[in-house]
C-alpha cells in the first residue's frame, strides 16, 4: 500500500504517537540533534526523550541521527549515549547526509521520518528527500544572529509554561 507523506508539528520529541508511526509505515527516523533533544549550549534536555526513543527501538524502529553540529565530538557523544549512528557535520538540507542515512538503514524515502526543529535544515531536507516529516518546537537557547531575524519562520518557539529538563552532567559535557 502506498503511503502519503506527512508533515506535522508538535513540541516534544516525547509527545509524537509511536503508535501513528507504526500505522503509517513508518520504519526509519533520521533525528536532528541540536535544540531537539539537547540545546545547543549543554543547557537542556528535550523531556522523555531519550526514553521515547528506547521505546521507538523496541517497536522496530531504526535511527539515525543528522547534525549540522560542527562541534563532532559533542555528536559523538550523543551517538554513543543513546546508541544511534550519526553524520556531523551533516550540511542539512543537502541531499549528501541523507542520502547516507538512507542507504545505511536500508530503506526507502517513504518509509522514513525526519524528526527536527529547523524548518530550513530538517523540514526542506525531508521535502527535498521526499520523507515525512515532524517539526518540534526549538528547545531554548542562546540565539543566533540569524535566529534574532528569521527564526519566527523557521523554528518554533518552545512554550513558555511547557516543561523542561536541564542537563544533568552538563560539566561532563562542556569540559572535554
Ligand atoms: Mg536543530
Amino acid at each position: 500500500m502506498r503511503r502519503r507523506r506527512f508533515n506535522k508539528k508538535t513540541t516534544t520529541v516525547a509527545l509524537i504517537d509511536l503508535d501513528f508511526l507504526k500505522d503509517v509505515g513508518i520504519q526509519g527516523i533520521i533525528l536532528d540533534l541540536d535544540n531537539t533533544i539537547v540545546s545547543e549550549d549543554d543547557f537542556y534536555l528535550s523531556p522523555n526523550a531519550e526514553h521515547w526513543v528506547e521505546q521507538a527501538k523496541l517497536a522496530g524502529i531504526k535511527f539515525f541521527i543528522l547534525s549540522n553540529g560542527k562541534r563532532r565530538y559533542r555528536v559523538e557523544y550523543w551517538s554513543e549515549r543513546m546508541d544511534i549512528p550519526a553524520i556531523s557535520p551533516a550540511r542539512k538540507p543537502f541531499p549528501f547526509s541523507f542520502n547516507q542515512a538512507l542507504k545505511s538503514m536500508r530503506l526507502k524515502p517513504q518509509q522514513i521520518v525526519v524528526i527536527g526543529d529547523g524548518f530550513h535544515t530538517d523540514i526542506l531536507g525531508a521535502w527535498l528527500w521526499n520523507c515525512s516529516s515532524i517539526q518540534v518546537a526549538s528547545l531554548p537557547h542562546p540565539p543566533r544572529w540569524w535566529e534574532k531575524i528569521a527564526g519566527k519562520w523557521l523554528q518554533i518557539p518552545y512554550p513558555q509554561d511547557f516543561e523542561l529538563w536541564q542537563l544533568s552532567n552538563y560539566q561532563v559535557i562542556s569540559n572535554q
